[in-house]
Formats: structure tokens, sequence, C-alpha cells
């Protein structure tokens, strides 16, 4: 593997020792054919307990991979996670493995279509050893009417529940362990708009009331919206902001944040003119994502300066808890916008 470009860490992060997850510098290379896919690239977040942190960005910018190196499915190619003050390598012991769970986008992923859901619930209950084997049947039941579903259910197959029930299932199977924290990896994206609102319902009442910490991982700022107290946006394996999500949504300073809220479906005049203009209409090329030896974004960027071109930002503060990876962040004065070579002629295409 070639070594990761040098990018520059987020002291500012990684000062504050107290955080429940604190991720150091994660990098996390694929190789795929002679191609090396830099999915992580220097990703660095800290998670105080009982937090509900969004981590969004488009499809492809590393958000997944970022909740398997979590949960331990992957090893990274460098950097560190620590969990709860001990330091959290890629072989976990079994205590480990109970406190971080996850649940996914599609739940037969994790449910065995042959099992029912008892035996799914149970599953994890004798290996973590949650309960004793009497207590077992009765703490499923319990599990169901946790996340809203009659203790019937439990002699149900995973392809006799819809979509929603499912999702039901997967929490419900996700909390028998007790976990601390859970890696929510697009919970809702399948579901249908009706059944998604009861689900983040749910999830909401679930993480009052047990106290949990959700890594919530979503491309649909709407529901990071209305989920998240905190987001950090990730754009081509980094993250380029962090804030409170009122605040991002109000004020974005990276442009890329920008872009992305600029595209958000708005449902009143407030929302409308909360909503940031995005100058930039042309469509991007192929090409273009391998042009810049700075900010990875200053291809798409309607107000790149020439020293985005060539320089890897910084984590800068915006606000007391607000960071964003910008040399020219949204809100600052911005020299006169002047269009910026790409990387060859025939690159270039408008729409
Ligand atoms: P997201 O969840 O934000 O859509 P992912 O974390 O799934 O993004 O992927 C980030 C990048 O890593 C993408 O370019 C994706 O193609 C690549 N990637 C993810 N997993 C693998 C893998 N197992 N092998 C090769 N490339 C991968
Ligand atoms: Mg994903």
């Amino acid at each position: 593997m070639p070594k990761p470009a040098n990018h520059p860490k987020n002291e500012r992060l990684e000062m504050n020792d107290s955080s429940f997850l604190k991720i150091s510098d994660l990098q996390k290379n694929y190789r795929v054919g002679r191609r090396v896919v830099r999915a992580l690239d220097g990703v660095c977040l800290s998670v105080n307990k009982g937090e509900n942190i969004g981590i969004v960005g488009e499809s492809g910018s590393g958000k997944t991979t970022l909740g398997r190196l979590v949960l331990g499915i992957e090893k990274p190619s460098a950097g560190e996670i620590m969990f709860d003050g001990g330091w959290l390598g890629h072989r976990r012991p079994l205590h480990l493995r109970r406190r971080i769970q996850v649940v996914q986008q599609n739940p037969l992923s994790t449910l065995n279509p042959k099992r029912s859901i008892r035996q799914a619930i149970e599953q994890p209950l004798r290996v973590h050893n949650v309960v004793s084997r009497c207590q077992r049947k009765e703490r499923a039941a319990e599990l169901l009417r946790i996340v809203g579903l009659a203790p019937e259910y439990l002699d149900r197959y995973p392809n006799a529940l819809s979509g929603g029930q499912r999702q039901r299932v997967a929490l419900a199977r996700a909390l028998a362990c007790q976990p601390e924290l859970i890696v929510l990896d697009e919970p809702t994206s399948a579901l249908d708009v009706s059944v998604q609102a009861h689900i983040l319902q749910l999830l909401a009442d679930l993480q009052s009331r047990f106290r949990l910490t959700y890594l919530f991982i979503t491309h649909d700022l709407g529901v990071a919206r209305i989920m998240t107290s905190r987001i950090a946006v990730m754009y081509r394996g980094r993250i380029v902001e962090t804030g409170p999500t009122p605040e991002v949504f109000r004020t974005p300073r990276h442009r890329y944040t920008v872009m992305l809220l600029s595209s958000v479906p708005v449902v009143s005049k407030n929302e409308e003119e909360l909503r940031p203009e995005w100058p930039w209409r042309r469509r991007l090329v192929e090409g273009e994502l391998k042009v810049s030896n700075g900010c990875s974004f200053a291809p798409r960027c309607p107000n790149a300066l020439d020293q985005c071109w060539s320089t890897v930002p910084v984590i800068d503060p915006m606000g007391p808890i607000h960071d964003a990876a910008c040399l020219n962040p949204s809100g600052a004065i911005a020299p006169p916008l002047q269009p910026k070579p790409l990387i060859s002629s025939s690159s270039q295409q408008s729409t």
C-alpha cells in the first residue's frame, strides 16, 4: 500500500481526552486491482457519551467504512480508535464487542431468513451471557415489546415481516447486548417515508431511555437535521466540517457542506430562506476528481483560491465547537471569483 498523503491532524479534537469514542488519524486503503482506494484519509473525531452524532456525506465518502472500523469488522490501515478510555484494536474481546453494536440499512443482512425472530434475539443473549438460560425467552419477549412489537412475533420468520418490523427486530437484537454505542448505518434509508418516521421516533426514544451513544450514518441531511445534535460532514474520506447540527445548517462554513445543504428538499418558507444558494451548476467530469494536490473539493468548488489547489486545508475553529477544513470558508470575505484551470482542457465540459 502506498503511504497516505500528508494530511493535517485535528489537534483540537485530539486534545479532548475525556471523549467516549475518540478516533485519531484513521486511514483505510483498499486495493482494487492495481488501484488503491483511499476510503478513509486521516479521520479524527471525538464523540461524547450519550451523544447522537450524524456522519453525513455523499455516497462513497467513507461513512460506512468509518462505521465498520469502529465496529472492528475491518482493520484500519493506520490510526487508532479509543473507546471509554481504552484502545480499541481490531481483534476484540467479547465484552468489548458487546458494548458496540450495529443496525444496518438492510436488516436482512443481520437476520438469517432460516432463523425465527426468537432465535435471532436469543443468540446474542446466549453468546454474551446477558441473562440466564431460563430467562432468555422472557427477555426476548421484553426486547420485542421495547421496540414496539408484540411477543407473538417471536415465532415468525424475517420474511413474514415488513421492512419496518424487520428493522425493529434488528434493533431488539442490538439492544439484547445492552450496548453503549450503536452504529446506525442508514437505518431508515430503505423504508417508506411513513415507516421511516416511526423508526426515527423509536430510535430517539431508545437513545434517551438507555442513554445510548449513536454514530448516525446517513446521506439524508433531512434525517440528520431532526435526529442528531452534532454532525460531521465527510468528503472523500475526510471530515471537512463538524459542529452542532443547528449551527452547521444555519451557517455552514465548508463549501461542500453548502453544496449539500443547497440540495436538501425544503417544506416551508423558513427552511427555504435558510437554504444556501449554490452557484455552481456545471456537472463534474470523471478526470477532474484527480486534479487537486490540495483540497480534494477544489475541483468542484466555485470559491477555490490558488492555494486550495496545492495546500491541504487543516481543520480550523469556526466557533466554540464548530470546525471546518476550508481555506476560503463560507461567511468569510471572499476575494473575487476566478475560474480555475482543470487538469487538461479536454476534461472541461460544461452543461
Ligand atoms: P459511503 O458509505 O459513504 O457510501 P463507503 O465507506 O462505502 O462510502 O466507501 C468509501 C469508498 O471506499 C468508496 O470509494 C468505495 O468504493 C470504497 N470501498 C468501500 N469498501 C470497499 C471494499 N471492500 N473494497 C474496495 N473498495 C471499497
Ligand atoms: Mg454507506
